[in-house]
């Protein structure tokens, strides 16, 4: 199996458990089912907000386990001294929704500067 396959099937079934969350905040909105009252839109407006909140779970998820792969330290990026991480957080508008990414932000006390080791691809 390629990377892309694997990839592909990975999506398949993670949109196969999206779908059963979709069953379950249906019956979350509508204890009783949607009484004809309750038009496409209403249904179509808890559907994006539970949408969004998906998103921002997972993403804020994926992304601080990310970031504690950095560990506490890492070296600077232009003398190599090793300094200490702490992370900021920042607010982000991704596709589907919003999330706080913790980012890890690295100071070198020598070279007066902050570093960011997730974007220059770095991994302690
Ligand atoms: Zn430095």
């Amino acid at each position: 199996m390629t990377g892309k396959e694997a990839r592909e099937r990975k999506l398949k079934e993670i949109r196969e458990i999206a779908a059963g969350w979709g069953k379950i905040i249906s019956q979350e909105a509508f204890p009783n089912g949607p009484g004809l009252d309750v038009s496409l839109a209403d249904m179509e407006e808890m559907a994006m907000a539970a949408s969004r909140a998906l998103v921002q779970g997972a993403v804020e998820a994926m992304t601080d386990s990310q970031s504690e792969r950095f560990g506490d330290e890492v070296p600077c990026p232009i003398c190599g001294k090793m300094c200490p991480l702490k992370t900021v957080r920042r607010p982000m508008v991704v596709r589907g929704g919003d999330a706080a990414i913790n980012e890890p932000v690295g100071h070198c006390p020598k070279c007066r500067r902050d570093f960011f080791p997730a974007a220059a691809g770095v991994e302690g």
